[in-house]
């Protein structure tokens, strides 16, 4: 058996996932060099107050059955915590209101309860009634989130749900962001210009038959739960030790080295050279790039141009996320503190955070001795959370979270994270230049992308990524073999 040694570039949630699924077969040798002095990458539990709080990625979803999966080989299915139950507010012009049953990060899949909840004037309302009528023009081509729902519910429905929900998971502008690269659920209603509201209507089942003949579109079938299959898990959650258990159990199964950042690679026969910095290079038969934005774009441009280029496709934004802390009881009797686990800010509300987690409501058990919360600051297009000063930002938020909610305490304690250039800005086209880019790698040979850049942020398709980069690299070294 001949071993095919593979070199896993990155200890992000895609690159652990990678080298634990090719650590598994013993024909291959995995090794993951990690530039920082710890693993996780965008996912970082710290100890702040007496409790484990994420400061970077703060909650995973296990509704993805790929996830939940996962969750379960590693043995953490039993430690889950879910959130607690309860809404978040939006930021409307009249104030916060909780956010309506059935609004999605895509837009509203049930009119009544937004109908209900007077958050749109008449005239959006009526405009967003309308979407049925409007599904009718097929969107064939790959266009922005935000053309696709402005054309099908209205710019109103856009700028107060859409950019909040979407826009702020992204960090950005959802007239920028690719429809199939960030919302895939919706390029099969964009393409055969299915209703997204009459799609969710659940009407019993004889009538659903009969709408779903005369819409010529499939009977509506009930949502999957991460209860299928299997004993039941919360749809978002986190750990006692917040998420760094999950990339702490995927680093337990794998080789991995910190502090050895990537700086180069250059061929070697068939294979590659990796060039780590101070440290004496590694041969490998094949290499897997994780790391996001220019730093994959720097280790490719020598050898695959064209993959270079998707990466400079990708403006990347830069966030921070502020952590505070005020004193239990003052919080707790805010009833926007007590009632709701976060608040959703639209950007043309034009505030220094857009969206803010109530740690303490939303995690039961997090065990801090103060109430946190924890806000982000900064989006696409926006400097905030590189030029504040952690003083300003800290300021600023608090000032915001008290005209917002009512707060009157102050917080007793702030921390503040930056991470800089962390979130992909995926563009129309972006499939497209990915899959021109694997076709160019094919034709260099031993080198495979994956990552949030790639096949978009979260954990969700972050760990898919790094499992579909693990098949191909498997494949590839067989046929070699
Ligand atoms: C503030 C914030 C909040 C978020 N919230 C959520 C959330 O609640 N839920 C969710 O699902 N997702 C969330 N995300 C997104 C999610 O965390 C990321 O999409 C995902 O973790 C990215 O994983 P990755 O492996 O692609 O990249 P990364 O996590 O960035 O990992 C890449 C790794 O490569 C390393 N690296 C870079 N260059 C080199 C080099 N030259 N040599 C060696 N190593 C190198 C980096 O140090 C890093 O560790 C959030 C992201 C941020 C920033």
């Amino acid at each position: 058996m001949t071993v095919c040694r593979v070199v896993v570039v990155g200890a992000g949630v895609s690159g652990l996932v990678a080298a634990r699924e090719l650590t598994k077969h013993p024909e291959l040798e995995v090794i993951c060099l990690e530039g920082s002095d710890r693993v996780g990458g965008q996912l970082h539990t710290l100890e702040i107050d007496g409790a484990a709080v994420d400061v970077g990625a703060e909650a995973i979803h296990l509704g993805a059955p790929h996830v939940a999966a996962l969750v379960r080989e590693l043995g953490l299915a039993e430690r889950v915590v879910g959130a607690a139950r309860g809404a978040s507010v939006m930021g409307t012009r009249k104030g916060l209101r909780p956010l309506p049953a059935g609004v999605g990060p895509t837009g509203p899949t049930k009119i009544w309860p937004v109908l209900k909840s007077g958050i749109l004037t008449p005239r959006g309302l009526l405009r967003a009634g309308l979407e049925p009528l409007m599904a009718r023009r097929r969107v064939p081509e790959d266009v922005t989130v935000g053309s696709f729902t402005q054309g099908r519910f209205g710019k109103e429905v856009t700028d107060t749900f859409v950019d909040p929900l979407l826009g702020n998971l992204h960090g950005g502008d959802v007239h920028r962001l690719s429809l199939q690269a960030t919302a895939p659920q919706l390029v099969a209603d964009a393409s055969n210009g299915t209703s997204m509201l009459l799609k969710n209507l659940h009407l019993p089942a004889p009538l659903a038959r009969v709408a779903a003949r005369v819409r010529r579109t499939p009977s509506p079938t009930p949502p999957r739960t991460a209860t299928q299959g299997a004993s039941a898990l919360p749809m978002f959650a986190t750990w006692p030790g917040g998420l760094q258990e999950l990339t702490a159990a995927l680093a337990a199964e794998v080789d991995v080295r910190t502090d050895a950042r990537v700086t180069g690679l250059e061929r070697e026969g068939q294979g590659w050279r990796v060039l780590v910095e101070g440290q004496e290079p590694l041969l490998a038969d094949h290499v897997l790039l994780t790391a996001p934005g220019a730093a994959s774009a720097e280790l490719l441009r020598e050898h695959c141009p064209q993959a270079a280029a998707l990466y400079d496709h990708v403006p990347m934004a830069s966030v921070a996320t502020v952590v505070l802390g005020y004193e239990p009881a003052a919080a707790t009797a805010n009833p926007t503190l007590r009632d709701h686990n976060g608040i959703l800010l639209p950007s043309n509300l034009v505030r220094t955070f857009k969206a803010a987690t109530n740690l303490s409501r939303k995690w039961p058990g997090l065990g801090a001795r103060h109430h946190l919360m924890r806000a982000s600051v900064g989006r696409f297009g926006s400097s905030l959370a590189e030029e504040l000063t952690d003083e300003q930002m800290t300021r600023r938020v608090a000032d915001e979270i008290s005209d917002l909610t009512g707060l009157a305490a102050r917080p007793e304690l702030a921390q503040v994270h930056r991470w800089p250039a962390s979130m992909p800005q995926l563009q129309p086209g972006h499939k497209d230049r990915v899959e021109a880019a694997r076709d160019a790698l094919a034709t260099v040979g031993g080198i495979t992308i994956a990552g949030c850049s790639v096949d978009g942020l979260g954990i969700g398709s972050t760990v898919k990524s790094g499992q579909q980069a693990a098949r191909e690299i498997i494949t590839t070294c067989k046929d070699k073999d």
